[in-house]
């Protein structure tokens, strides 16, 4: 499979920037976002065959607090990314994901605004939840 995330995507955030953070993931972080990346978030970009703008992946814990994230948060361990398909609605884009055969552990439709999916290698759940 033909790879075309850039890291940049999943460790980019604004609260970090304003707040001086040096949002960097530790090494397991970074071994679970490869993972991320391979198994869930290329094949969903490649099902979607749309944009995907990422507006929350990696969050080292200072920004996690700082966004208002549990502390069990899926972001903190590089397992989690919230985003937003480019001309394609939340609920069509989860659908789409719901009944392909990509893993995932939990697929959440947050607000009609964003999608947020997360990989757990080797226990992936595959739960679908709607805040
Ligand atoms: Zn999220």
């Amino acid at each position: 499979m033909n790879l075309n995330f850039k890291m940049s995507e999943l460790i980019y955030s604004e609260t970090a920037i304003e707040n001086n953070i040096n949002n960097m993931p530790d090494i397991n972080s970074l071994d679970n976002m490869l993972d991320l990346i391979v198994f869930c978030l290329q094949p969903v970009r490649n099902l979607l065959n749309v944009p995907m703008i990422i507006t929350s992946g990696f969050r080292c814990k200072k920004v996690n607090e700082l966004v208002g994230g549990v502390d069990t948060s899926q972001h903190l361990t590089g397992q989690a990314v919230d985003f937003i398909p480019n001309e394609m609605s939340i609920e069509n884009a989860i659908f789409k994901i719901q009944t392909s055969n990509i893993e995932y552990d939990q697929l959440i439709n947050e607000y009609d605004r964003w999608v947020h999916i997360s990989y757990n290698k080797g226990k992936n759940r595959r739960q679908n939840l709607k805040y």
